[in-house]
């Protein structure tokens, strides 16, 4: 095996080698795509809309590689000034030239069913593309009015959530004799001192309280504004049916898995009451959940043997994931070295289907930057398993997007399990955090708005709704965890609550799905690990209902989701001796 050292990597295939070039060759076929425009009418041929969608399909991939260099480029080195021009630059233009093509969308979704059916029915590979476009068909009102909409919508919503933006993110926090801004704040909620975590969370929230009443303005108005349009102009059924018809996720999908995890919240009341005991706790507040374990210096793991360690794990899995994450490794793909002004954290980036996607890492050599590389290639697996799709279908939906990086996570930790006893199972107690995070957490959100967007329907207060979260947060910890007033404003921080509501069950849908799948690839053994491939390689190409029937999983039955819950006991069991 090549020896693996952590390094930089090698963006040659997409760096372009004269920007002004490309951007004269996308303004080029973007002036002819629209001039194509004559031609969508009712009455198109199935052959014109195809060759018409080719053109999109370049246009794209084009589009993509420079974005994408811009990007990584800056991603690199942040203090590089050229990078930060180039990528304002193109991200300037793509916007416009992406404005100039919405005008296709629009008349798709607009078609008579007939005519839209004859056109889906000889599509090929991008039936998935123009059927989901076709679904939100019965919501569009005429052009006159949708026009009308996008106009006031610049001035009426867009500006509220640009008036939050900017007030939040102003915020300054008087902390401990210094001002400082709100992600520098954040991170003392993760201090290993309970007085500073205390300090920090009370600092956040008592800047919100301070704005309820501008920040409950602003959130009345734009969940009234979604109900109206939504609800009573387009006719959706409620106002979370239009995240579920933009997911396309059945109702009953969604209500099966919030049920489940509310139902399952007590699974967590043992956990945290562990955790208690593990860092030493008489009570365990709010305040407390994401303290640190007691670090001891942990021996460092050379990057090289975390490279054969998750290369291997894949290979025991199936052979796929093995070649996939080699492809990625061998093209130079991956970014692991720690340097200065670097972005930081991880991410997979994917540029078209064609290509390997790209990986960002910033390794150390601890246990947790070695689950980090898994998760990343998992991402990367998932790309390539994809890459027959077309650039529209091979991208995973939203709440399939973390099955295969999630799933490598929990491969990998049970050979560590083996491998490094108790180093693997303090990873596995900061892994349970995030997975309170990631699904009852946000399913707690999505809960929420629920009922806030009713309450606010009956004219109930800011203040009322505020009262509702604090409650509903002190059930969902337990008796055991005490939970602070203050928290009765933590709502108003959560970005996704205002800008994209009933957003965050993705994220709980996305990670218990893969628990989900896990249990039963322990079940049913190995031969199960094609199935997981076969749906990866399904990308985006159709709706996750069906994706997900294909491995014998069904997101409407509570008994499903109640499967991810039975690997979390498993998990906690793990990190009770
Ligand atoms: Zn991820």
């Amino acid at each position: 095996m090549k020896k693996y050292q952590a390094s930089s990597w090698n963006l040659a295939e997409i760096r372009p080698n004269n920007v002004e070039k490309i951007f004269a060759e996308i303004e080029v076929k973007t002036k002819q795509i629209e001039q194509g425009r004559t031609q969508l009418k009712d009455t198109i041929s199935s052959t014109d809309l195809l060759s018409l969608l080719a053109e999109l399909e370049e246009l794209q991939i084009l589009n993509s590689k420079l974005g994408t260099y811009a990007q990584l480029w800056f991603a690199e080195d942040s203090s590089n000034q050229k990078a930060s021009a180039l990528l304002s630059q193109v991200e300037n233009f793509l916007t416009k030239i992406n404005n100039r093509l919405i005008f296709f969308g629009l008349w798709f979704k607009q078609l008579p069913d007939q005519e839209a059916v004859r056109l889906i029915n000889a599509s090929g590979k991008y039936r998935y593309f123009l059927e989901k476009m076709h679904k939100s068909k019965p919501y569009i009102l005429d052009e006159k009015e949708e026009k009308v909409i996008n106009l006031k919508d610049v001035t009426g919503v867009s500006a509220l959530n640009s008036i939050y933006n900017i007030l939040c993110s102003q915020f300054q926090y008087e902390f401990e004799g210094k001002k400082i801004g709100q992600e520098e704040l954040l991170t003392h909620v993760r201090s290993p001192s309970p007085k500073r975590r205390e300090a920090a969370y009370r600092t956040l929230f008592s800047k919100y309280k301070a704005h309820k009443d501008v920040i409950g303005e602003m959130y009345r108005n734009i969940i009234t504004d979604w109900r109206e349009e939504n609800v009573h102009l387009r006719g959706y059924k409620n106002p979370i049916n239009v995240r579920n018809l933009g997911n396309d996720i059945p109702d009953q999908a969604v209500e099966a898995l919030l049920k489940v995890c509310e139902k399952n919240e007590p699974i967590f009341h043992r956990f945290f009451e562990l955790k208690r005991k593990k860092i030493g706790l008489k009570k365990m507040r709010r305040f407390d959940l994401y303290a640190p374990l007691q670090k001891k210096k942990e021996k460092q793991i050379p990057y090289h043997d975390a490279v054969s360690l998750v290369l291997e794990t894949f290979k025991d899995f199936s052979p796929a994931f093995h070649q996939e994450a080699l492809n990625i490794l061998q093209a130079d793909h991956v970014h692991s070295q720690v340097q200065k002004n670097k972005d930081t954290g991880a991410f997979c980036c994917s540029v078209t289907s064609k290509l390997n996607p790209y990986v960002l890492l910033n390794y150390s050599g601890t246990l947790r930057d070695v689950s980090t590389l898994a998760h990343e290639l998992g991402h990367g697996i998932h790309h390539n398993l994809a890459r027959k799709h077309t650039e529209f279908t091979f991208h995973a939906p939203l709440p399939l997007a973390e099955t295969a990086s999630i799933f490598s996570e929990m491969v990998l930790s049970e050979r560590l399990l083996k491998k490094y006893p108790d180093r693997a199972r303090n990873l596995l107690f900061t892994k349970l955090d995030e997975i309170y995070a990631s699904i009852i957490r946000q399913a707690g959100f999505v809960r929420f708005e629920i009922k806030a967007h009713k309450m606010l329907e009956e004219g109930k207060t800011i203040d009322e709704i505020s009262k509702m979260y604090l409650q509903d947060l002190r059930k969902q910890l337990g008796p055991k965890v005490e939970v602070d007033e203050i928290y009765a404003y933590e709502w108003c921080y959560v970005p996704h609550i205002f800008h994209t509501p009933f957003y965050c069950y993705a994220y709980a849908f996305g990670n218990l799905l893969t628990l989900a799948l896990y249990e039963t690839y322990k079940q049913k053994g190995p031969g199960y690990a094609d199935k997981i491939v076969e749906m990866l390689a399904k990308g985006g190409s159709q709706s996750p209902l069906e994706i997900t029937k294909a491995v014998g999983a069904d997101i409407t039955s509570e008994k499903f989701w109640q499967s991810g819950f039975d690997v979390l006991k498993i998990l906690i069991d793990k990190v009770d001796n």
